[in-house]
């Protein structure tokens, strides 16, 4: 009875957003779309869904890529066939979620994600209105009103090569807007994540935010702390890896959406103009992925914490503490404040390790030490990394260089390069330290002065 009247009264307020409830036909010659241009995969699976007698549509960020001249980075799929429906017509499918379920269909490398259309009005809530669990089915109408942005409602039917648009999407695309379906305060609290998808999607797309989702983001900024870390993680690391970081971090600043949320960003956005690393970091990885490059988040997050990492460690040394086992401590200490909000997988934790462990072994330049550190199986990484470091003046640039010359020179050539390291590279306290405790030399060779502006 209860669910009957909200669905009329649902069904009133989302009639209003799309006025006639009826959803615009954008025909292929108005928009341009040809199904050449999306996953041949996608329309596989769509049709496949069609010809057993389901609604089936690419929807979201292929089709709003598209739109505006991006390669999408993949195909979801909208259908009226339920998880276990899609299931059945799919041989290499599994679904995924419970509180969410949708279907993983999987071709060779390609993974299509098809989500049943859901209806928003009876999805279960916590306290703060955030929603749990959402797999009450319902009408395409209900699907297009319970996505979060105009321009992330749009259907696209690759047989017909027809666009059903709900909401407006293809004209706030092109008058770029990012523009909320619905109440922008509700959508929020439903699920907080919305204000991170914005300012990623408008940071990505070249949006504006519209005022009206724009405005209460400052305030509600604080119910991102209800929001699982493991979803945060995977958000954040989006937005970190979209190829378009330093704009978002720039627009979560201007948005307030950094102080207390997440440490990592306070970490990043408190940096003074003058810590070049960090955002050289950012710089470095935009570049990359933008290049088609491939960028692991380990290495990421380990070059947005170093400066953390460097002032905690040399805080540690300064209290007498022995130079390794205090990078150890400093390691530990970084990671466990980020892991408090952020879910940073056990695997990356471990990359992220490696790394900076690996870092005071670059200036320890005699003896078989070298011989050993470029058959590291992270030496790669771990030289990147510390170019990094020279490029933001944390260190001489002549390092990175000379390990370069030593990693790609014959046996002859590396005992040459041995005896020509600068006498000052190898201060007296390194070799003291060595003496006494010959065991954990590898790691303990770091001149207190050598690390980035910190
Ligand atoms: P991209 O793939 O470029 O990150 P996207 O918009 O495709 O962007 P996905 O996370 O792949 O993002 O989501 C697919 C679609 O699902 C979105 O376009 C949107 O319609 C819907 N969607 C995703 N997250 C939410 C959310 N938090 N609230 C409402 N709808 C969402
Ligand atoms: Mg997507």
């Amino acid at each position: 009875m209860i669910r009957k009247l909200l669905r009329k009264v649902f069904n009133r307020r989302a009639a209003k957003t799309t006025t006639t409830g009826e959803p615009a036909r954008i025909p292929v010659s108005q928009h341009g779309i040809h199904r050449s241009r999306v996953s041949s995969f996608a329309v596989k699976v769509c049709k496949t869904l069609q010809e057993h007698g389901y609604q089936a549509y690419i929807v979201g960020g292929a089709i709003r890529d598209l739109l505006i001249g991006h390669v999408p980075k993949d195909h979801d799929v909208a259908t009226s066939a339920t998880p276990e429906e899609v299931r059945a017509l799919f041989r290499r499918s599994r679904i995924i979620g419970r509180r969410f379920k949708i279907v993983h269909v999987m071709s060779g490398p390609e993974t299509i994600e098809v989500s049943t259309f859901r209806a928003n009005q009876s999805a279960e809530t916590d306290r703060h209105g955030r929603v749990l669990a959402d797999n009450t089915y319902g009408t395409q109408a209900e699907d297009a009103v319970r996505r979060d942005f105009t321009v992330n409602a749009l259907y696209y039917d690759p047989v017909s090569e027809t666009i059903l648009d709900y909401h407006h999407g293809v004209a706030d695309l092109q008058q770029k807007t990012l523009r909320m379906i619905g109440e922008p305060r509700a959508r929020y609290r439903e699920d907080p994540v919305r204000m991170l998808r914005a300012v990623r999607l408008a940071a990505k797309l070249g949006l504006i935010i519209d005022p009206a989702a724009r405005e209460p983001i400052r305030e509600m900024a604080s119910l991102l702390e209800n929001v699982p870390a493991a979803r945060l993680f995977d958000e954040i690391l989006k937005l970190l890896m979209s190829g378009n970081a330093v704009r978002c971090i720039e627009q979560l600043r201007a948005e307030g959406l950094h102080h207390g949320l997440l440490p990592l960003l306070d970490v990043i956005l408190d940096q003074p103009v003058g810590e070049r690393f960090v955002w050289l970091a950012l710089e470095n990885t935009d570049e990359r992925v933008r290049a088609d490059k491939s960028v692991s988040p380990g290495f990421l997050f380990a070059a947005l914490l170093w400066p953390e990492v460097t002032r905690n460690w040399k805080e540690r040394q300064a209290a007498g503490e022995l130079s390794q086992p205090a990078l150890f401590a400093a390691m530990d200490d970084v990671l466990d404040t980020q892991a408090e909000q952020l879910a940073i997988t056990r695997r990356i934790a471990g990359d992220i390790k490696d790394l900076w462990a690996l870092q005071p072994r670059f200036d320890k330049r005699s003896g078989r030490a070298p011989f050993r550190l470029i058959e590291h199986p992270r030496f790669r990484a771990g030289w990147d990394f510390l170019h990094l470091r020279a490029a933001a003046g944390g260190i001489p640039q002549e390092l990175p260089d000379w390990w370069d010359r030593f990693a790609h020179a014959g046996h002859d050539e590396r005992e040459e390069l041995l005896r020509a390291v600068p006498q000052d590279a190898a201060p007296a306290r390194k070799r003291r330290r060595r003496r006494r405790k010959p065991a954990s030399a590898e790691g303990a060779a770091l001149p207190p002065d050598a690390e980035p502006a910190a």
